[in-house]
């Protein structure tokens, strides 16, 4: 199932192409953004993508089925219409920007009985759903699952999206249009495909090393959420994915499942990695005036001061 581009056209096995009328100019693409149809099949769904409506007229690049199918209806360089009203990185209105990959699943289900239903009906059997609450909040809900096909194939054909247009990130409707779009929802490993496509998250990702002798990592960037995992220790390295004012999303280096947040002042960029931005000293000036981290025990070579017993 090899995929590669010609003249912004997929080819390759399980790809097939509809024209959609419903198209602007020539743009290049810098960001990639992942769908769900919320429809009942494919066909249905190309269908009325291609289709000309009074109002409200919709497109996308490519609609991917769950067998792993492509259906490409516009070139990659022509602006479709599957954003709406969107913003990323400064950018507004990013159909003029980017790639849309409409995915067809059905979408945010309702339970009605002992089944799960779309909102056109068709009834989904339990293993064919799953149960999550959306990242941009609301209630556990039941969603259409994705299959493995469509996941895996989603995958190759981002991975290859991104290195023929050097795109620069991998986005959900959800992230460009939040409080107004929901897709492509907690059932795809949207984070996951994200990492895997750029490669790049871990390579980046600055080294810092736990300066209190144990220190919480929490839920979130506040000391009232709770504690993820054990208390990290003196000398624990971990990965700087985001950095707040206060607080820093990190991922522990010797075991990547535990992550989480923790406070600026009992983090310290170690030798290693690019050391270049410190959280601390970015944002929140100098280290002095955090209690465990004051300038006088680094000159007494540590042994004044103890590092805090619990920090934050
Ligand atoms: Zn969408």
């Amino acid at each position: 199932m090899t995929l590669r581009i010609e003249n912004h056209q997929l080819v390759g096995e399980l790809v097939s192409h509809r024209s959609t009328p419903n198209h602007g100019g020539i743009m290049a693409p810098s960001y990639l953004i992942l769908h769900y149809t919320a429809g009942r099949s494919v066909e249905g769904s190309v269908e009325s993508l291609c289709t000309r409506k009074p109002r409200g007229n919709a497109s996308a690049h490519v609609v991917l089925g769950r067998e792993g199918q492509i259906v490409q209806l516009a070139p990659f360089n022509v602006v479709t219409w599957h954003a709406g009203v969107s913003q990323w990185a400064g950018l507004m209105g990013l159909n003029s920007h980017s790639i849309g990959i409409e995915m067809d699943n059905a979408g945010l289900l309702k339970k009605v009985g002992k089944q799960y239903q779309a909102w056109f009906g068709k009834v989904y059997p339990e293993d064919e759903v799953t149960l999550a609450a959306h990242r941009n909040g609301g209630p556990v809900s039941p969603w259409h699952a994705y299959s493995e096909a469509q996941i895996e194939r989603a995958i190759e054909l981002a991975e290859l999206l991104v290195e023929h247009y050097d795109l620069q990130d991998v986005l959900g409707h959800e992230d460009i249009a939040p409080g107004r779009k929901i897709d492509p929802g907690p059932a795809f490993p949207l984070g996951a495909v994200r990492s895997r496509v750029l490669g790049r998250e871990q390579d980046e990702a600055a080294r810092y090393v736990v300066t209190a002798r144990s220190l919480n990592i929490r839920k979130g960037p506040d000391a009232s959420f709770e504690a993820v995992a054990a208390a990290l220790k003196i000398g624990t390295e971990v990965l700087l994915l985001e950095a707040r004012d206060r607080w820093s999303l990190v991922e522990v280096v010797a075991d990547p499942e535990i992550e989480g947040w923790v406070s600026n002042a009992y983090i310290a960029a170690s030798g290693g990695g690019d050391s270049s931005v410190s959280p601390r000293s970015a944002v929140t000036g100098p280290a002095s005036t955090n209690p465990g981290t004051a300038p006088v025990s680094r000159k007494n070579g540590g042994k004044g001061k103890k590092a805090r017993r619990h920090a934050q």
